[in-house]
């Protein structure tokens, strides 16, 4: 039974209907066994403790939904490289314990994935409770979507629910395999990622801004590509950037420079000059000899970049420049930090960005991996509109390729439930 579509904020934005997949709240999960695969691949320090639990937490919504409905919740999930085997340094064992905390629930922990134990635990369960399995990767078939481990996954519950967007660029048995065996649908996570990173992305309100950074062009050439008729302005910044201008017939010292992109980006530059996108690039930047913490640094225009010398970051005319061309945006998307942000010499830029786009009068979307790390660095989390918690998927998404986690769901026009 489809049940009526609820009000969400992202109701506000236009962007219903960008999943063409069921969603969990088109199941009636009444008393059935859910299988949720959620990405809890959570960081941990030396001794095993969780250093940050924003993934688990973004799970919430889901996973209380299901309880909510009364569904029997099975949780599962990746966490580090086991390499195929049990070993108790990625045990979840851990999450299981915040797991607890965080829902004000007991929740129960299987000490593996699959087998006859972990389906003894399950048909004990009663309508609300909720079971966490042990890592879905200490068993190798996971990664190599084996036929037989998706049917003994897809064996323990009635319907499939992919809530694990991190993991989604990957075709493992826990994201493809079991959903082409079970009713299959997303969860509010995955959801929401879909709506900001393709609805807003490809129906932005405009003026639209993207802000590109990172190491490499080579990373961020197919998100360039696809975003090309979507932009409107095109802000360069990273080592990404040092390709670009060594392509415009400028010495950048000893700056990142892919050697092999150089005519890419000279084309890519023209395009989208062509098509009338504005495309900004760093005027100044922080340089250094070596990326020693404690090193000299200068701050030079970008076109003055002495020999045995390399930009590391942006220099505050940039800072200026980018936050003045931003001001006047309705949306922003940003992926890639300015500069070497992980060490303090060379974090301004990016943090500086980071409040930029936290203070501008528009939608705000920020890729995930290194610009999410650098949007929680520089305190202002809290001021952007979405912050997606992929890195890989993420960026795929952006470069308009599909996620196999994603496809494998079921079409909302062979609704099956
Ligand atoms: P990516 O994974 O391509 O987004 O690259 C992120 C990495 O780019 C970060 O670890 C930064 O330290 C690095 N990065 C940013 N700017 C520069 C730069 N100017 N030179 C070298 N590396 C940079």
């Amino acid at each position: 039974m489809k049940r009526p579509i609820r009000k969400s904020n992202s109701d506000a934005l236009a962007i219903k209907g960008v999943l063409d997949k069921l969603s969990i709240d088109d199941l009636n999960i009444k008393g059935k066994r859910v299988f949720i695969r959620v990405d809890f691949n959570v960081p941990f320090d030396d001794n095993l403790r969780i250093t940050d639990d924003s993934r688990i937490r973004s799970a919430m919504p889901t996973i209380n939904y299901a309880i909510d409905e009364g569904a029997r919740v099975i949780l599962a999930s990746h966490l580090g490289r086991p390499k195929g085997k049990p070993d108790p340094r990625y045990s979840l064992a851990p999450v299981a314990k915040r797991l607890q905390r965080l829902l004000d629930k007991d929740v129960i922990f299987a000490p593996d994935c699959i087998g006859p134990q972990v389906e003894g635990l399950i048909s004990r369960m009663k309508d609300g409770d909720v079971i966490l399995l042990e890592n879905l990767r200490y068993h190798a078939e996971e990664e190599k979507n084996d036929e037989e481990f998706s049917k003994n996954l897809a064996h323990l519950a009635d319907f499939f629910v992919n809530d694990a967007f991190g993991a989604a660029h990957r075709a493992h048995a826990s994201t493809v395999g079991i959903a082409k065996i079970l009713p299959s649908a997303a969860g509010f996570l995955m959801k929401k990622e879909i709506e900001y990173l393709k609805g807003v992305v490809d129906n932005p309100i405009r003026p639209f801004a993207a802000i590109l950074g990172g190491a490499k062009v080579s990373g961020k050439i197919g998100v360039l590509e696809h975003l090309e008729d979507k932009v409107d302005k095109v802000l360069v910044g990273g080592g990404m950037a040092f390709t670009f201008i060594k392509a415009m017939g400028y010495e950048v010292g000893e700056s990142l420079v892919e050697a092999d992109m150089i005519e890419t980006a000279q084309r890519i530059r023209k395009k989208l000059k062509n098509a009338g996108i504005k495309f900004y690039l760093p005027v100044d930047c922080v340089i250094s000899q070596t990326l020693e913490p404690g090193a000299e640094t200068k701050i030079v225009p970008t076109l003055e970049i002495p020999k045995g010398w390399k930009a590391l970051d942006i220099g505050p005319a940039t800072v200026k420049l980018f936050s003045e061309a931003l001001e006047n945006t309705k949306t922003i998307l940003w992926n890639g930090p300015m500069g070497v942000f992980e060490i303090d010499a060379f974090s301004r830029g990016t943090f500086s960005i980071a409040q930029a786009v936290a203070d501008a009068y528009a939608l705000t979307i920020v890729g995930g991996g290194d610009t999410d790390l650098a949007v929680h660095r520089a305190g202002v989390s809290n001021a952007i509109s979405f912050i997606s918690t992929g890195g890989g998927a993420s960026l795929q998404l952006l470069e308009g390729r599909e996620l196999p986690g994603l496809a494998a769901l079921t079409d909302k026009a062979l609704e099956k439930t």
